[in-house]
């Protein structure tokens, strides 16, 4: 399906020479064995995410800053790669005293504050594995990722401490150690607790790197828990081959850029890439503690020259409903790449980007269990608004069916719309649900990795994202993906967001009903209501169009900022709402 929308690109896009250019021949001459061997490696053969993203680094670019921490609170801090090598080598040895090493786990509980930069990748330094979490995860949520990761260590602050763990310590038997970081005045003088900073301040700055192999087990990550139960995916040492290798091509990182990927680490994109991949290409990273504002959000990509960025749908569509006066008092001319990731990206948000911006946004898609992108729109190539792009190189996606057998069949023609698919074997690849095998096991069909995601593939290669396959609804013998239905909604300038749930009916299956929140100026009235209905019956036809639409002050959204739609139709039919650990607060 060709667009009429295509966004070309054109010399004046290009002003910094794409690291991927030759589509085809790039794909061709790619391997990971070549990826790997490019990496520096361990002495003894191994490999480990801290000593390539910092170590290797540090020995070339100690001056230059690695992360530059913003707060409405002070002045920048920036933390340089030398003092990061110092502050991470530290952090191990206090790890080390304490009897913590490889394989031992450690969670980090805090915002985006250098402390939890550097635990995480202190931790990895030591072979210790690492998992981050939302700060504004409840009690209950963390004890039980601590519990189901069987954490020994946590990281957290004096406040968070104070209102989400003290009381609750009792039920996480294996945790042993909580490393206080005094950020809120409360001090450190806490019971069962040590003061994190004292610790740093007695530790050595030499910290041989704990050799790793690559397939120990560095990170634990979990997912968004946007269809059910978030999955505790563990990631591995090796996947670092493909943090570097996404950040060429998917997010075309060079060394003089400055990047900002807005995404809290408690997500995996705040880790591969708020973290690794930016340190693994000696950028500046910019590290924002504050929570999304669209001025401050333009005033930093003015202020800090920001050239490349990594966002979300979620905070595009805050910024379109937030309106394109405050963007036009900024200049940031130094920006030369957006992408985003997390949910689809509405040809609606490509293209306003490119009116409100001077550049459209490039959709990237992958999971927490693909550890890094897989299906990226990169600088070089022409966007088609509403496609999430073509496969990186070393990837190999194909749409399959499912048979009855357990086996799977590849669909060659384009077109058809079916389970988005990977070919296993790159090295970011998870390694495992966390406690739950059989459930890791029947993500593969032979040498495939299924990913839930149904998809199109365009005669041109382009990956069209469908919906999940649990979102699918099922109309009168159609299949119909709720991010067709939204997109066209999205088209009408009331709307600030959609979501889109198929409703059961006795005569059809399901019936298409859409939940809608407006953009600031517009009544939810029943006029409203009509003219939205005729705008997307007339947009997508009759069979695919929603026969209901109710008006929402906002979407249930996680934490990670997805539109929650199992929620919106457990709401509809006054079922239980399952997991709502991820739940955005009042949602
Ligand atoms: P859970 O697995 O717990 O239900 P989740 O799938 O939302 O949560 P993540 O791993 O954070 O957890 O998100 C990956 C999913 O997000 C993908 O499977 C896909 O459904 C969606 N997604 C990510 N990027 C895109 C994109 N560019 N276009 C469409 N969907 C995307
Ligand atoms: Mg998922």
């Amino acid at each position: 399906m060709d667009s009429p929308s295509l966004i070309r690109k054109t010399a004046a896009d290009l002003r910094v020479p794409p690291n991927w250019q030759d589509f085809g021949g790039e794909r061709r001459a790619f391997s990971w064995d070549a990826a790997r061997a490019g990496m520096a490696g361990l002495a003894g053969g191994g490999i480990n995410i801290a000593y390539e993203a910092v170590e290797r680094q540090a020995r070339t670019l100690a001056g230059k800053t690695a992360f530059r921490f913003l707060s409405r609170s002070g002045p920048a801090r920036d933390i340089g790669y030398g003092e990061l090598a110092r502050l991470t080598a530290r952090f191990a040895n206090v790890l080390r005293g304490l009897g913590v090493g490889k394989g031992d786990r450690l969670f980090v509980l805090a915002g985006r504050i250098p402390e939890l930069y550097v635990a995480v990748l202190g931790s990895l330094r030591n072979g210790t594995v690492v998992s981050p979490l939302f700060s504004a995860f409840g009690p209950e949520p963390i004890a039980t990722r601590v519990n189901l990761g069987a954490g020994r260590v946590l990281v957290t602050t004096d406040a968070l401490y104070a209102r989400k763990v003290a009381q609750w310590r009792d039920r996480m038997p294996t945790l042993e150690h909580v490393l206080l970081v005094a950020e809120e005045g409360g001090g450190t003088a806490v019971p069962g607790t040590l003061d994190l900073a004292a610790l740093m301040a007695v530790a050595g700055d030499e910290c041989p790197v704990t050799p790793t192999a690559a397939e120990d087990m560095a990170l634990l990550h979990f997912t968004s828990g946007t269809t059910g139960t978030p999955k505790g995916a563990v990631h591995v040492h090796g996947a670092v081959v493909t943090h570097q290798a996404t950040g060429r091509y998917a997010l075309d990182l060079h060394g003089d850029d400055t990047f900002w990927c807005t995404a809290d680490p408690g997500w995996v994109t705040g880790t591969s890439y708020g973290i690794i991949a930016p340190l693994l290409h000696g950028v500046t990273s910019i590290i924002d503690r504050e929570e999304f504002d669209a001025e401050r959000w333009y005033g930093i990509l003015q202020e800090q020259a920001v050239t490349v960025w990594y966002t979300a749908p979620t905070a595009i569509r805050m910024l379109m409903k937030a309106g394109a006066d405050i963007p036009r008092r900024y200049r940031f001319p130094q920006l030369r790449f957006i992408a985003s990731v997390g949910e689809p990206l509405n040809p609606e948000a490509v293209r306003w980007g490119k009116e409100v911006l001077g550049l459209p946004i490039h959709d990237n898609w992958w999971q927490t269990e693909t550890g890094g992108i897989m299906i990226a729109n990169t600088p070089a190539f022409d966007i088609k608004p509403g496609s999430m792009g073509r496969p990186l190189p070393g990837i190999e996606a194909a749409i399959v069916k499912r048979q009855e057998n357990g086996t799977v069949t590849v669909v060659d023609e384009p077109d058809v719309e079916g389970e988005l698919a990977l070919k296993a074997g790159w090295p970011s690849m998870f390694r495992g649900y966390l406690n739950a095998e059989e459930r890791y096991r029947k993500c593969f069909a032979g040498d495939w990795y299924l990913t839930g995601d149904l998809a199109r593939r365009d005669a041109d290669g382009y990956y069209w994202f469908v919906g999940r396959a649990d979102d699918v609804i099922k109309s009168a013998g159609h299949l119909i993906g709720p991010f067709e239905v939204e997109s066209a909604l999205m088209e009408h300038p009331a709307v600030a967001e959609a979501g889109v749930i198929g409703k059961p009916d006795p005569v059809v299956g399901e019936v298409v009903k859409a939940f809608v929140s407006l953009k600031a100026g517009f009544a939810a009235d029943e006029a409203l209501r009509m003219e939205l209905l005729g705008h997307a019956r007339k947009r997508l036809g009759a069979a695919v169009a929603p026969k209901e639409i109710a008006f929402l002050p906002a979407l249930p959204r996680t934490r990670s900022g997805k539109i929650m739609r199992r929620l919106l139709k457990a709401r509809e039919l006054g079922l239980p709402e399952g997991d709502v650990s991820t739940l955005e607060a009042g949602a």
